[in-house]
């Protein structure tokens, strides 16, 4: 009897060590998150996303964009302002003085590069809306399935413009998505800035929650004031979409990550480093 019991237990720590070495090896969910730079700007008047407040102030912008390394595959979150913008000398220039010129100082291939990753090795993306900071390299992953809000698609462009090339697949959204099903990795629907405008709520296995903010807001000031952009368009849906992400942070003791917000990012981890 006395063997017997003996030869559970050396079986039994036998299974356990085995699954500790498989979990140390081969852990499901995230391993990484890179941030990367996809462009820097300078605002020409700030009161444009804060109504009333600080006119005629400049701002300086970053743009951000996050690559995730999940055991089921790489996604990219946002795509930045297009990489050809980093040969122009005076950058991306918009028709309104009052919003942002944007440069690169950096090209998001060159960066993806840096980290050994090829564009064909993205599977999946999501960007949080259809302005041009956020989608300018959509097609350097023309494979990639693109993880979209249907009101977003389906919002027409200047002249009628398709938003996407029609021939790129597509996953069209109506609400959250779990993308990885095992819950670290959810598009969160948070309309307002545009029609199907997402955020993404990211749980980390070391740092907790992160909730990366899209446009929801644009810098922290604007966050603590529950401000809205002039611009938005749909103001009371902003507003909700703040309390729904105040709401998920409250309940996930998540940290938001402001895209814009340049002081903010500062203090924070960019490639090739990165958070767990
Ligand atoms: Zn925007």
């Amino acid at each position: 009897m006395k063997r017997t019991i003996g030869f559970v237990a050396a079986f039994l720590s036998a299974v356990l060590l085995g699954s500790l070495a498989h979990a140390q090896s081969g852990k499901p969910g995230i391993e990484k998150l890179y941030i990367l730079n996809c462009g820097e700007g300078v605002a020409g008047d700030i009161s444009r996303w804060s109504p009333g407040v600080n006119e005629g102030k400049s701002m300086d912008f970053v743009d951000n964009c996050y690559l995730i390394k999940h055991s089921q595959g790489w996604f990219l979150w946002d795509t930045g302002i297009p990489d050809a913008v980093a040969g122009m000398q005076k950058g991306l220039v918009p028709a309104d003085p009052k919003a942002v010129t944007w440069h690169r100082s950096q090209t998001l291939a060159g960066q993806l590069g840096q980290l050994g990753v090829k564009p064909s090795d993205i599977k999946a993306m999501a960007i949080s809306h259809t302005h041009p900071d956020p989608i300018g390299n959509v097609e350097m992953f023309p494979k990639a399935m693109l993880y979209v809000q249907k009101a977003e698609y389906d919002w027409p462009g200047a002249d009628n413009a398709p938003r996407f090339k029609p021939e790129h697949p597509v996953t069209k959204l109506e609400g959250d998505r779990d993308v990885f099903g095992d819950g670290s990795v959810t598009i969160v629907s948070t309309p307002g800035h545009t029609p199907g405008h997402q955020s993404l709520l990211v749980k980390l296995p070391k740092t907790g929650a992160v909730l990366l903010s899209g446009d929801a807001v644009h810098f922290k000031a604007n966050w603590d004031a529950r401000g809205v952009p002039g611009g938005n368009f749909d103001k009371e849906k902003t507003s909700t979409s703040m309390t729904h992400m105040a709401d998920l942070m409250a309940k996930d003791k998540a940290q938001l990550w402001i895209n814009h917000d340049k002081p903010q990012s500062e203090t924070m981890k960019h490639a090739p480093d990165f958070y767990q």
